[in-house]
Formats: structure tokens, C-alpha cells, sequence
């Protein structure tokens, strides 16, 4: 990957990223000769060479200073002169050749398509499969209660792997891991609702399903997120001046398709995930 590469203002000497560099006609070229812009006599080309001039800038590549405004101007198509005869006006019999020339520095869309490649690479299907160790299966198959249980176990499975088996309770080891409170609280209700119905043969109210369901895709996204978002802080270290926000969303862009993927069999929560996911992603790389 180069380096990113500033322009520094002439006037001001501000360096700085062009948001943008675009280019601009200054003449219209059929391949063989100029033909002058209203505003331009034929005198203003005359030149001591003759009446047409040995260079004629076609295209520029034009981009401001956002300091204080000054234009700044590269060329980008060049004609010049490759045959020269006698001086006539209404058959001028003078040839050019166009040359191209690249643009000379890179602009915001062109570092923030590095990044979306940078991201592409960085981010895979098999990185996000990997991250959720196989979460997205346990709702196959099973109802309401038996996907609580999942979860429980799952979590279960989870501490043991990073804490270590011991006879803790369980929501003391869900605060031990740390998750964001929104989340922690979830847990901690979704465990004391499987304790309820387990031991105190309670009956899950609507409310209640709804909790498993959202705590499902909280745990689902908190692993993502955790993912995703080194990746995007070091892209974002690389390109300190794309705003960071556009990275999340581009990010959010790539993993939703292998959300579909993964939800494939399970619709619901597939839809559920993708809306949290991109509502997310505007805020979660400031809550990491
Ligand atoms: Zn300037």
C-alpha cells in the first residue's frame, strides 16, 4: 500500500487531501485541431511561432486549496504540435498529438476506495463464521425454551474457554466477561428466566420470548463487533483523514450479505440482525 501523498498550496502552503480532483475541458478537440472556446479569439492563441501554438492544454485536472481557495491545476490532456506549414486560417493543415497524463495526486474517493479493498480483504466470510462459533445454528430446531437453554450453555461454554471452569454463578460470571451493560443485563435476566421456568415451572410471556430473541442477536453482534472494529481502527490509523463513520458503514456493507449467508435458515433473526447491524453501525465503533 503507498503512502498517502498531500498536496501543499502554492499560496498558502497548506497540505492537505483534495476532496476532490476532477477535470475540466478547456478546448474541444476533434483529433486533428482545436477548436477555440467562445470566450478565446483566435489572437489570444497566436503565438510567435504562428497562429497556433506548439501546446494547447485540453483537459486540466483541477482541485481548491480548502485553506484559502486557491485553484490549483495539473494537466491532463495535452495536445501538441507535430506539423507545421504554411499560415492559413480557413485550412490550417496543422496536426496534433494528444498525450494523457494520469491524476497527479490521489483525492478522499480514491484513498476511501483503498479502504473499501483494505476492508474487502480484511473482512471474509470465513472470518465472521469463525467469529460466531457456530451461534448461528443453535435456533435450528429448537423452541422457544430450548433456545434459552442454548444460550445459557453456550455462555457456559464460552466462560469455561476464556475464564476457566469454577463453581461461580452465573451471573457473576457473566459480569466476569465484561460484556457492554446493555448486553450483561440481557444475560443476566435471560438466566434468571431460565431459572424461573426450570425450577418454578413458569410460563414465558411474550415479552419474555422477545428477550431471548433480542439478547440472541445482542451476543451475535457483540462478537462481530469485536471483530470488526480493530480492523476498522487500524484502516482508520492508516487514513487518519477518512472519516471513520464511512468505514463502519462500508464495513456493515460487507458483512451483511454474509449475515444472509449464515442466516440463511433462520429469516427472522437474519432480519432482525441485519437492521440492528446497520442502525449500529454509525455509534459502535465509539462504544468499544
Ligand atoms: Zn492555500
Amino acid at each position: 500500500m503507498e503512502d498517502v501523498k498531500k498536496i501543499r498550496c502554492p499560496f498558502c502552503n497548506k497540505e492537505f487531501i483534495p476532496p476532490t480532483i476532477y477535470p475540466l475541458q478547456n478546448f474541444h478537440y476533434d483529433g486533428r485541431s482545436a477548436t477555440y472556446p467562445l470566450k478565446d479569439t483566435p489572437s489570444k492563441l497566436m503565438t510567435e511561432e504562428g497562429f497556433f501554438p506548439s501546446k494547447i492544454i485540453i483537459v486540466n485536472w483541477i482541485t481548491f486549496c480548502p485553506e484559502c481557495g486557491f485553484e490549483l491545476k495539473f494537466i491532463k490532456e495535452i495536445v501538441n504540435k507535430i506539423k507545421k506549414t504554411h499560415i492559413n486560417l480557413e485550412n490550417p493543415n496543422i496536426s496534433y498529438e494528444k498525450e494523457e497524463f494520469k491524476k497527479p495526486f490521489k483525492d478522499y474517493s480514491d484513498y476511501f476506495r483503498d479502504v473499501e479493498f483494505i476492508l474487502k480483504e480484511d473482512i471474509s466470510y470465513d472470518l465472521i463464521k469463525d467469529t460466531l462459533k457456530s451461534l448461528e445454528k443453535i435456533y435450528l430446531n429448537s423452541d422457544d425454551f430450548k433456545f434459552l437453554i442454548k444460550i445459557i450453555a453456550y455462555l457456559e461454554d464460552y466462560y469455561n474457554e476464556i475464564k476457566g471452569i469454577n463453581n461461580k454463578y452465573m451471573p457473576e460470571k457473566i459480569k466476569e466477561l465484561n460484556f457492554p451493560e446493555e448486553l450483561e443485563d440481557s444475560l443476566i435476566n435471560c438466566n434468571a428466566l431460565r431459572n424461573n421456568i426450570v425450577h418454578k415451572n413458569h410460563e414465558m410471556t411474550i415479552e419474555e420470548k422477545e428477550l431471548i430473541h433480542n439478547t440472541y442477536c445482542q451476543i451475535i453482534l457483540y462478537f462481530i463487533k469485536s471483530t470488526i472494529i480493530p480492523i476498522v481502527d487500524k484502516i482508520h490509523n492508516q487514513f487518519k483523514f477518512i472519516n471513520k463513520k464511512n468505514i463502519l458503514e462500508e464495513a456493515g456493507l460487507i458483512i451483511s450479505p454474509f449475515l444472509n449467508k449464515l442466516f440463511r435458515d433462520d429469516k427472522d433473526h437474519y432480519n432482525r440482525l441485519d437492521k440492528i447491524f446497520l442502525s449500529l453501525t454509525e455509534d459502535f465503533g465509539l462504544k468499544t
